[in-house]
Parts: C-alpha cells; sequence; structure tokens
C-alpha cells in the first residue's frame, strides 16, 4: 500500500467508487471519466507501479486480472459485441495512475 496513491485510497476505503466486484486479490470498479458506454477498471489490490515494475511473482495476479476482465464483459453483455483490454504503460503509454490497471472499454 502507498499512501498517496489514489487507487490503494480506494481499495482502503478511504475515496469513494463505484464498486461491481472485490475479492482478496482485486477491486472491479467504474472509471470515473468513461471513454466508452463501459469503462471499468481492473485493480489488484497489490500496488505495482507500472507494467515494468511486474516481477515473476505477480503473475498470477495479472491472470486473475484477465480472467476477471473476460468474465465482467460477459455479466455487463459486451462480450459478444467485442472489447478492448488496455493497459498504459508509463507517461508515454498514457498511464497517469502509477497503480497497475486494467482497462476494460466496451458497449459500443
Ligand atoms: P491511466 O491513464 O491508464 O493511468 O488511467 C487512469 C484512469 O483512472 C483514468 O481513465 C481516470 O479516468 C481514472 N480515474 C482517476 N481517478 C479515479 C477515481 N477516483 N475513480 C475512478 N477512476 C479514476
Ligand atoms: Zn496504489
Amino acid at each position: 500500500m502507498q499512501e498517496d496513491c489514489t487507487f490503494c485510497k480506494i481499495i482502503r476505503g478511504e475515496k469513494s467508487a463505484d464498486f461491481l466486484y472485490q475479492d482478496e486479490s482485486l477491486v472491479v470498479f467504474k472509471d470515473i471519466r468513461p471513454h466508452a458506454p463501459v469503462h471499468l477498471l481492473i485493480v489488484p489490490r497489490k500496488h505495482i507501479r507500472s507494467m515494468n515494475d511486474l516481477t515473476e511473482q505477480d503473475k498470477d495476479i495479472v491472470l486473475n486480472m484477465m480472467l476477471k476482465a473476460k468474465e465482467i464483459a460477459k455479466q455487463e453483455s459486451i462480450a459478444d459485441s467485442g472489447y478492448r483490454l488496455v493497459f498504459n504503460v508509463e507517461r508515454g503509454g498514457g498511464q497517469y495512475i502509477f497503480h497497475l490497471h486494467l482497462h476494460l472499454l466496451g458497449g459500443w
């Protein structure tokens, strides 16, 4: 956990978010500035700064994130129409929140 991290604050319950799912490894909530009719963020509870900081130890976390994204897409009825899964990596890749997260975008 990182004191000043927005997503750690959401996970700790210090900042509000519109949650769709939570378990021991990750949380899923709505993006506050959606770029698609459905725009969700799949966020591991562990504070991992960016994809560049991922280690071998974290591979189950990332696999869980992808499996959950697939499941939630089905639940939100956007699986058949199609969706995008996006990791923005570092500033040049469009990352503004430095706590690993997977964007799930769809519903067009
Ligand atoms: P990125 O550009 O990949 O770092 O994405 C960060 C995302 O987090 C952006 O799409 C923001 O709209 C979203 N975001 C920032 N603050 C919040 C918040 N408090 N609750 C929900 N989503 C947020
Ligand atoms: Zn964090």
